[in-house]
């Protein structure tokens, strides 16, 4: 069994960027990240600052741009403008959930599409479903750069994905199939999930729900990839019962350690995509 660490991907991507900004810091058009958060969740301030920090890592500088949980739509339209206008930064990163009397997908178009760096904007989105290059949204795209990185192929292969959410099922669905795999996505109505599960060559997981998929579900040789990030007495578990799941996969990411590891540096990889190959 192989164990799919992303660290190992994580350190990879990172020394990637790191070598990209250290070539554009030459150039005297270092790019930068602005990160805004509007109102007071805690999880999402607290998603900023990592991030923050993990750019500060490589190099890269984000800022936070921070607007009162009372803010109208105008105005974090006009902040989001100004952002786009400004040549500095190359990518906008809109922390979610927003207060509830906004209107998000309607603040997300506002950014613009080429520094929509989580790929959230219709246009984006649009570009991923009709096979065009997209900005993706960072998970998504962490689970293929652990496939890429292990050399696991895709073309042939049947995929099942649990989860059909717009920001991790239905993109990564979409990236499979524009890989060639022979995609089956389940969800909370599915019939037998079991027998859909039992026919896979991969198995992504992205439910949200601890303990869903068990080691009888596995076919042997499998490969796991398991998104699903819940908290459980106190511990971080995914969606995959990680031991009796290990035991028959013939490949398997842990949680944590696996793709939460990679998601991060997916989006300080599309700030820099521009600048250049390393
Ligand atoms: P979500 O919006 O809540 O979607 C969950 C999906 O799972 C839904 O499509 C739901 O089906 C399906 N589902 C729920 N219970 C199920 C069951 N018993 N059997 C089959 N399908 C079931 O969640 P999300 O935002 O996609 O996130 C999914 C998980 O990934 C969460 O644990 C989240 O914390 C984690 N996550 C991890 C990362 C990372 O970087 N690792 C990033 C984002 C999210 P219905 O559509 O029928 O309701």
């Amino acid at each position: 069994m192989i164990l799919l660490d992303g660290k190992k991907v994580a350190a990879f991507y990172r020394e990637r960027i790191a070598q990209k900004l250290a070539a554009v810091t030459q150039r005297d058009q270092c790019p930068e990240l602005a990160i805004v958060v509007v109102g007071d969740d805690k999880p999402s301030a607290m998603y900023a600052k990592s991030m923050q920090k993990t750019a500060a890592s490589v190099g890269l500088t984000a800022a936070i741009y921070q607007k009162g949980g009372e803010a109208s739509e105008e105005d974090v339209t006009a902040l989001i403008e100004s952002l786009n206008q400004n040549r500095q930064i190359a990518g906008i990163l809109l922390m979610m959930p927003l207060p509830a009397h906004l209107d998000s997908q309607r603040i997300i178009n506002k950014i613009c599409p080429e520094k929509d760096v989580d790929g959230l904007t219709d246009s984006n989105v649009a570009r991923l479903f009709t096979g065009r290059p997209a900005f993706v949204p960072c998970t998504p795209q962490a689970v293929m750069a652990i496939l890429d990185y292990y050399h696991i192929e895709l073309a042939g292969k049947h995929v099942v994905i649990i989860g059909r959410s717009n920001v991790v099922g239905k993109p990564v669905a979409q990236l499979c199939l524009n890989r060639h795999a022979t995609v089956t996505i389940c969800h909370s109505r599915t019939a037998d999930l079991p027998a859909v599960v039992r026919q896979a060559d991969i198995v992504i997981a992205a439910a949200g729900r601890a303990g869903l998929i068990t080691g009888s579900m596995i076919r042997p040789g499998a490969t796991v990839i398991d998104v699903g990030i819940n908290r459980v007495d106190g511990k971080t578990v995914g969606d995959v019962a990680f031991d009796e799941a290990a035991a028959v996969a013939g490949a398997i990411t842990p949680v944590p350690g696996g793709v939460g590891s990679v998601t991060t540096m997916m989006v300080l990889e599309n700030v820099v995509h521009h600048f250049g190959n390393a």
